[in-house]
């Protein structure tokens, strides 16, 4: 099956993010309550992170309530982003291995880092309509000709990126460590989301996700020297 990147690229360069956009109206009155109760919040549609020419996008499922949604960088702010730095640093995709604010001074090489749906659900959960809605943006982001790699984290972020391509579900499954051909030269890669309780739980544990990220490096150094 072809990828759908070329589809989305003939349309142009489109928008990856939208400060202002409430096109999801459950998700707006959510973001106006939490600035209501927390003011020093960004609570707006949390931007992408990273080059627009890097080779990796590693995809997440929504800004987290303290996390990126409080500081305004994707995985910024809360425990999932503490692993997930840690791991771009230690595979020289970050210049440091933590980040802490969009003014740290933190670079990413060759990566880039966002969310299927740009605004902070209630309970960590979109619904099905939020990720169709927000489907625009990542696919602008899929678009980019750079891009020879995607790193989905966890189920949601793996379907959000075949819907936004254009591509049947069935047939690239989300698996932790499973990696599929998409066409046109872009791969998706699949791991457990960093998540607290994942993490916890031991379902994802530190080695496993240096595992993955350890293929996404070969993988590009790979496809570099081709
Ligand atoms: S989730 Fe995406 S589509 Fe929905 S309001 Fe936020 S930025 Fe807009």
């Amino acid at each position: 099956m072809t990828s759908g990147r070329n589809n989305t690229a003939a349309r142009g360069r489109q928008a990856w993010h939208d400060a202002n956009c409430a096109d999801c109206a459950r998700l707006s009155d959510f973001l106006a309550e939490v600035k209501r109760a927390r003011p020093d919040y960004m609570c707006k549609p949390v931007p992408p992170f990273g080059a627009r020419r890097a080779e990796l996008l590693v995809v997440g499922l929504a800004p987290g309530l303290r996390g990126a949604n409080a500081t305004g960088r994707p995985f910024t702010g809360d425990h999932a982003g503490i692993l997930l730095y840690r791991m771009l640093h230690r595979f020289g995709f970050a210049s440091a291995p933590h980040s802490r604010a969009r003014d740290d001074g933190l670079r990413l090489r060759n990566c880039r880092v966002t969310n299927a749906v740009k605004c902070l659900p209630p309970g960590n959960k979109p619904l099905g309509a939020e990720v169709a809605n927000c489907s625009r943006y990542l696919a602008a982001e899929l678009a980019e000709p750079h891009l020879k790699l995607v790193l989905a984290l966890g189920g949601v972020a793996h379907r959000a990126v075949l819907r936004a391509l254009g591509l049947k579900l069935s047939a690239y499954p989300f698996a932790h460590a499973a990696r599929h051909e998409l066409g046109n030269g872009l791969a998706l890669f699949d791991s457990y989301h960093c998540s607290r309780y994942n993490t916890n739980t031991r379902r994802l544990t530190e080695e496993m996700f240096a595992r993955v990220f350890a293929q996404v490096a070969a993988r590009l150094k790979k496809a570099g020297a081709a």
